[in-house]
């Protein structure tokens, strides 16, 4: 049928439906689709927690780290040439460097509770266990424990979800009952690097270290500094006999004197 053939009012009927379903989506943007949570624009659909945009300059990190200079290790085999045996963690995965967008992406998990950002953050992390060819090199993930009184503060351990999540992809194993939080310790923040050290001894305990023992483990932690955290719990793990600490974070800071 030609277009003269259809009538008129057929026609601004079309126009008409148009711009309210025009209308409909906008509002249903308006609503449904929240701000990036690191930008503030608004998210176009089929987007979550943050835009296309951000995610473009976060400064991801697609190398496997050496845990004490950050510098890159080449091969897992053969580790840090020149921080050799300084560290209990033999490499450090991270899914990028404290920028603005890793520090929005972690502040939404532990504050705002945005639990689904585990799993697109999460997806990140396993494609650099993957690259690295590292999956086959884990028998088992612990996320670092809160303290029970800080737990029950947030109601949730948020390396826990993101360990979570990240066993769903990997299909690695993730358990919750064998590293304690033993020690309330104080907020890192504003303490220097040996302070932090000091502040982390004793901080945890291995509760079956027959199920520990002779294990490959992936500790989990949201962010790394100077490492002080990650440390003390890999010399824990490998006080009870365990084979292998790897690491992996969301953010790492570039350096561990930061
Ligand atoms: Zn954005
Ligand atoms: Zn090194």
């Amino acid at each position: 049928m030609s277009i003269s053939a259809i009538p008129a009012n057929s026609i601004l009927h079309g126009a008409v439906a148009m711009q309210s379903r025009i209308l409909i989506n906008d509002l249903l943007d308006f609503f449904f689709y929240p701000e990036c949570i690191c930008c503030g624009q608004r998210l176009k659909r089929g987007y979550d927690y943050y835009c296309e945009n951000c995610l473009d300059l976060a400064s991801q990190v697609e190398e496997v780290l050496c845990p004490e200079c950050r510098l890159e290790i080449v091969s897992l085999r053969t580790g840090c040439k020149s921080c050799e045996k300084k560290s209990p963690i033999s490499a450090l995965f991270a899914c990028g460097t404290f920028d603005d967008f890793f520090r929005s992406v972690v502040h939404g998990l532990k504050y705002d509770s945005l639990l689904p950002l585990a799993n697109k953050l999460s997806c990140m992390l396993a494609s650099r266990l993957m690259n690295a060819d590292a999956v086959r090199l884990i028998d088992l993930i612990i996320p670092i424990p809160l303290h029970w009184t800080r737990q029950r503060q947030r109601g949730f351990n948020q390396s826990f979800v993101f360990a979570q999540s990240l066993s769903d992809k990997t299909s690695l194993p993730v358990t919750d009952d064998l590293l304690k939080r033993v020690k309330r310790t104080k907020d890192q923040t504003g303490l220097n690097a040996s302070q932090r050290v000091n502040n982390m001894k004793g901080a945890f305990s291995v509760t079956k270290h027959d199920a520990v023992a002779g294990k490959r483990i992936l500790l989990i932690d949201d962010v790394t500094t100077t490492g002080a955290t990650l440390n003390e719990a890999a010399l824990e793990l490998r006080k009870s006999g365990c084979r292998n600490v790897f690491a992996a974070v969301i953010a790492v800071a570039a350096t561990s004197i930061e």
